[in-house]
């Protein structure tokens, strides 16, 4: 298995944005973007089902970061190839999907690619998808459950209504949503095994990726619209019809 696995900075902590090109600061310690502890942890229990075979990460971040990796591997995955190339600062969810494509070609082919369906942070939900055409192989996304079963991928993919059974033959890529397994939390021996494990660094040049030209300009920001108050409802008895109409109206009863 290659699971990818963004190091985003900390959500708990006010993002800054770099006035000369208006994109994310990313400089410090970065963390393991929650949405991919999830790719890990299925991960790790469909090699546990199988009874063999390793996961292995690539992850694209700035000034050699680690720390969102180390979380992985103290997690239990094997190894990691880092991109990271200060001509990738600010790229596009494209250019992204190229280096991580190129990057799962440093390491043994894999019968299943793990993604997130959507990062923390930049959250187009585009990369995996775009790095399974790049692949030329099948993609599944929003997986509630995965199951493999002689070479073919089956998946329970969330949709509005509940979900359509989804197969494929591996290998593929597959994007799992948040909350489809329970991510466990590394052990002390995890820690301290995941500073000795291998995390080859490489940069766009070495994985033979053009460095691109931008296909993205920020051009202005402006702040959110601050959220307006919602309506107070005093309960009398009769509240819950509002609620029913209100429900109602947004379709979603
Ligand atoms: C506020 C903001 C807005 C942006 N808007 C756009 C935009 O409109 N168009 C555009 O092309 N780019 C945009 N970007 C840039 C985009 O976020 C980056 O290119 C990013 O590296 C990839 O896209 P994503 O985070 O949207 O990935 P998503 O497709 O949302 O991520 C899905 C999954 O892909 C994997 N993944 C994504 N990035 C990495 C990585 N660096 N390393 C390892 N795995 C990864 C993870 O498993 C993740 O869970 C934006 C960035 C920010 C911060």
């Amino acid at each position: 298995m290659i699971v990818c696995v963004k190091q985003i900075p900390d959500p708990a902590l006010p993002g800054e944005l770099d006035p000369s090109t208006n994109t994310l600061k990313r400089e410090g310690k970065l963390i393991l973007d929650e949405s991919d502890s999830y790719g890990v942890e299925m991960a790790l229990q469909l090699v546990a089902a199988a009874g063999d075979g390793e996961v292995s990460l690539v992850s694209m971040a700035p000034n050699d970061e680690v720390s969102g990796i180390r979380t992985a591997l103290a997690m239990g995955a094997a190894q990691a190839v880092l991109v990271s190339d200060p001509t990738l600062a600010g790229a596009d969810a494209l250019t992204t999907a190229k280096v991580l494509a190129a990057a799962t070609k440093k390491l043994d082919s894999a019968d299943l690619i793990i993604a997130g369906t959507e990062s923390s942070d930049g959250y187009t939900g585009t990369v995996p998808e775009q790095m399974a055409e790049i692949l030329g192989l099948p993609s599944i996304t929003f997986a509630k459950t995965i199951e493999i079963t002689d070479g073919t991928l089956k998946v329970n993919r969330q949709t509005e209504a509940g979900y359509d059974e989804v197969s494929c033959p591996l290998p593929a890529v597959v994007s799992v949503t948040a909350g489809v397994v329970e991510p466990r939390y590394p052990s002390f021996k995890g820690i301290m095994s995941a500073k000795k494990k291998p995390v080859e660094t490489v940069t766009a040049a070495d994985l033979g990726v053009e460095s691109v030209s931008w296909a993205q300009q920020i051009v202005s920001v402006e702040d959110a619209p601050v959220r307006e108050a919602g309506e107070i409802i005093e309960d009398e008895g009769e509240s819950f019809n509002k609620i029913v109409e209100f429900l109602d109206e947004l379709k979603v009863i």
